[in-house]
């Protein structure tokens, strides 16, 4: 049998990464459908629930096809190990849920997912832990905010819809200094453009619905960090159960082999569309680490290999004139989804972010007449050809 746990190159690693053949010499990796496993003996059966010997006992917590994603994943952070969850949710979920308790408090920023805000919001302050909201993109902020129950600091960088920039580097060293973890949501870069730890986060989250996936098919998440911290979030997941299933874990693996590729394709199209966008004379104004004028362009530049893919534009005429520019758009998907080879299209105000009050809409800088577009791999003529219609209604 070959050796499988040499290390080669990242692009490789996607590709090689994190699988052990069965006998059965199979080329392409196995889906292991099955939810628990067969002894060899009562003492085997007795040691492996005990953990005394490592082994497969039952899929919520243990599952080759799981776990080869796991391992590639891992490899592609550049972390010692990773644990696969339901969905991305679910993940971030399960870091709270095994690293904090009642009376811990979180520093998050204000710009996360819209479901991030609601978990922290809705459910986590129901146990005991307080969660404050700070601007992604001002470190004093940061610093200002921290308490002597604070534990955690979660952010998104770039952030959605705005693109902008975290400094990691910065945030971690005001995380190190509070005694805090450093969690970051790398689901807009993935580990092909961004590796969070590098720049002294201690744990990522990922919605692998998004990129890795990559075809909008299924859901799953994962947490990535040091061997000490992913045992206790294994260990909340082996009790509670927001496990990743195997049949999906087999699809992400897939879509791990041409992750790379595929953020190179994405990014390409998002800078050619964002700077055609920037010159449209029916276009306000772009947002795009990307782009030279972003604030965040430099910062983007250092901790990441690209932009990524999530380009918003502001049009004149606010909510009206956006909602008949997204209406007149043929070929594009209106929905919320990212990370799909089929480029989407939405109006933030309405819909990502249609649950936060005027104010707290105009806090977080997000006006009527904005338009978030999630680059795809659709060839970039039709995408302009596309929005030039939706353009043309002004
Ligand atoms: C979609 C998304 C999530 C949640 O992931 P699910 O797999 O839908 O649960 C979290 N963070 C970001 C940035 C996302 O885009």
């Amino acid at each position: 049998m070959k050796n499988t746990d040499k290390s080669y190159q990242q692009d490789t690693n996607a590709i090689r990464g994190g699988y052990q053949m069965t006998h059965e010499n199979e080329h392409s990796e196995a889906l292991f459908l099955t939810s628990s496993y067969v002894f060899d003996s009562a003492e085997m059966a007795a040691q492996s629930f005990s953990d005394e010997i490592q082994g497969n006992v039952y899929s919520r917590y243990t599952n080759p096809t799981v776990r080869s994603f796991e391992q590639r994943l891992a490899m592609l952070e550049e972390a010692e190990r990773a644990v696969a969850t339901s969905s991305g949710m679910a993940a971030t979920l399960a870091v709270i849920m095994a690293l904090l308790e009642s009376g811990d408090h979180i520093v998050c920023s204000r710009d996360v997912f819209g479901s991030t805000r609601v978990m922290m919001d809705k459910y986590i302050t129901k146990f005991g832990v307080e969660v404050s909201y700070v601007p992604l993109v001002n470190l004093s902020a940061w610093q200002n905010a921290v308490k002597a129950n604070t534990k955690m600091f979660f952010c998104e960088t770039p952030s959605n819809p705005l693109s902008e920039i975290a400094d990691l580097e910065g945030l971690s060293q005001i995380a190190k200094k509070a005694n805090s973890l450093l969690v970051v949501d790398n689901c807009f870069c993935t580990p092909v453009l961004q590796q969070p730890l590098k720049w002294g986060a201690d744990i990522v989250v990922h919605s692998a619905t998004k990129y890795i996936d990559g075809q909008g098919r299924a859901l799953g998440g994962a947490v990535v960090g040091s061997a000490e911290l992913m045992d206790q979030v294994l260990g909340f997941l082996r009790a509670a159960g927001p496990t990743m299933s195997p049949f999906n874990a087999w699809i992400f693996l897939k879509g791990l082999e041409t992750l790379s590729l595929r953020m190179k394709a994405h990014s390409a199209n998002a800078s050619a569309l964002a700077l055609w966008l920037s010159q449209h004379p029916k276009v306000s104004k772009v947002f795009f680490a990307g782009l030279p004028d972003h604030p965040g362009h430099s910062l983007a530049k250092k901790q990441q290999s690209d932009f990524g893919a999530v380009v918003s534009f502001v049009v004149d005429g606010g909510r009206d004139a956006a909602w008949r520019v997204i209406d007149a758009t043929q070929m594009l998907s209106l929905t919320a989804n990212l990370g799909d080879a089929k480029t989407t299209i939405v109006h933030p105000a309405t819909t990502t972010h249609g649950r936060l009050s005027p104010e707290a809409l105009q806090e977080a800088g997000i006006q009527q007449g904005l338009i978030r577009i999630a680059v795809g791999l659709e060839d970039l003529e039709d995408i302009k050809n596309d929005i030039e219609l939706g353009l043309s209604q002004l």
